[in-house]
Formats: structure tokens, sequence, C-alpha cells
């Protein structure tokens, strides 16, 4: 059978600092193939982010000419800051058979479910262990200023009450397991029926064979 396959649109959310940056790169070591949407962002770089790699950083009048070029495919304003995801390097990927991994709030994951690429979606939302835990990781990342930590557990809960839009929802207490629980659900999410367009043909060429035979 011809290994042709369609692009999974892996779309991962979270409150901030319950651990999707962490699984992400995680998620790209374990499948190098798997594409990462970088998003374009009006927000400061943090210490140890590269632009182009982590973020595309622009400011407000770069992020708004890329939305009225209808060049986002999904955009949305976060903690006071602009946040889209760019449209051409995802049809790109996904016409080529590799799957996009996007770490992007519940707007855009609703904006994209709501797109013509809702049958090639797959959303998965990760909770802390509990409200606590994640002040705790919050803090031990250390990349964020203390009124800007306030500001996110703030609106954690914001994000927290959009779990139940999600295909998978995973509480995210030991990170190897929640890997592996992440890497079984792509694999499965792979084999769906609908990113496997070659399997027509496939039971076409059965059919005749069954006929021939018969
Ligand atoms: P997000 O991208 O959701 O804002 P991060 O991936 O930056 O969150 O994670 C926030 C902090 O929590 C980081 O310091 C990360 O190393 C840590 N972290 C992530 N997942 C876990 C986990 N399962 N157990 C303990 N610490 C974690
Ligand atoms: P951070 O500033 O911590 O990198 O991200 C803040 C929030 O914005 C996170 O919830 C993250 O998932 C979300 N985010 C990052 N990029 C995008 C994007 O392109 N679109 C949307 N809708 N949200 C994004």
């Amino acid at each position: 059978m011809p290994d042709t396959r369609r692009g999974l649109l892996i779309i991962l959310s979270s409150p901030s600092g319950a651990g999707k940056s962490t699984l992400a790169q995680r998620l790209t070591a374990w499948d190098p193939t798997l594409a990462f949407s970088v998003s374009a962002t009006t927000r400061p770089p943090r210490p140890g982010e590269t632009d182009g790699r982590d973020y595309r950083f622009v400011d407000d009048a770069a992020f708004k000419a890329m939305v009225s070029d209808g060049e986002m495919l999904e955009h949305a304003h976060v903690f006071g800051n602009f946040y889209g995801s760019p449209r051409g390097p995802v049809e790109q990927a996904i016409g080529a058979g590799k799957d996009v991994l996007f770490d992007i709030d519940w707007q855009g994951a609703q904006q994209i479910r709501n797109s013509a690429l809702a049958a090639h979606t797959l959303s998965i939302f990760l909770l802390p262990p509990s409200i606590h835990e994640l002040r705790r990781r919050l803090e031990s990342r250390a990349k964020d200023a203390p009124e800007t930590i306030a500001g996110r557990m703030q609106k954690s809960w914001d994000e927290i009450s959009h779990w139940d839009g999600y295909d998978y929802v995973l509480v995210n207490e030991d990170l190897h397991d929640t890997e592996d629980r992440l890497t079984s659900i792509i694999t499965a999410a792979r084999l769906r029926r609908v990113q496997q367009p070659g399997l027509n043909a496939h039971v076409r060429r059965l059919q005749q064979e069954f006929e021939e035979s018969t």
C-alpha cells in the first residue's frame, strides 16, 4: 500500500506553567519529523528564547498586517499580547504529510476546530495536578517577573474552564508518564481513516483482486 498520509494538526493547550512547552520539546525529540508551529507574538522574548525558533517576535503593526493579509490560521489576545499561528508553514507541512504541533490557547484551538482543517485536528488539554503545583512550576521556571506570574495565575482558571472542548485531557503529574500518554494518543490519531487517503485506492485494489479471484 502506498504510504500516503495526511498531516495532523496536534494542538496542546493548558494554563500557563502546566507544561506545554516542555512536552512540545519532548515530542519533537521523540519524532523529529513533527513540525512545530512557530507562532508570531508581540510579547517580548524571555531569557533563552530565540526568534524564529520559539516565536517570531514582531511589533503590533507587523502582527496586525499579518492578520489583515490573511496570513494567520488563528490568532488571539492573551495576557495583554497578540499571538497567532502563521498559515503558510502549516499548510505546507500537512500537504507534505507532516504533522504540526501547536502550543496555543483555547481561543486558537477553537478557531482551528471551527476551520476547514477540523477533521485533521487532534486537540489535547493539559491540567496541572493542583493549583499549588501550577504556581510552583511558574515560579520555578524563573523566567517571568513576579507580577507577570501573578497575572498568569489569575488567568489560569479562564484557560482551565475550557478543558472540556478538547479530544483528550491529561493531568500532567509525572512528566515521563504524560509524554508516554501523549505519544500513544498521537500514534493512534495518525491511524485514523481520514489521515490515510491511500486507503481508498488500496480497498479498490482489494476489490478488484477479490472479483478476479471469484
Ligand atoms: P507552559 O509551556 O505550559 O507555560 P512549561 O513547559 O514552561 O509550561 O513548564 C513550566 C515549568 O514546569 C517548567 O519549569 C517545567 O520544567 C516544569 N514542568 C513541566 N512539566 C512538569 C512535570 N510534569 N513535573 C514537574 N515539573 C514540570
Ligand atoms: P507564553 O507567553 O507563555 O509563551 O504563552 C502564553 C499563552 O499564549 C499560552 O497559553 C500559549 O499556548 C498561548 N499561545 C502561544 N502562541 C499562540 C498562538 O499562536 N495562538 C494562540 N491562540 N495562543 C498562543
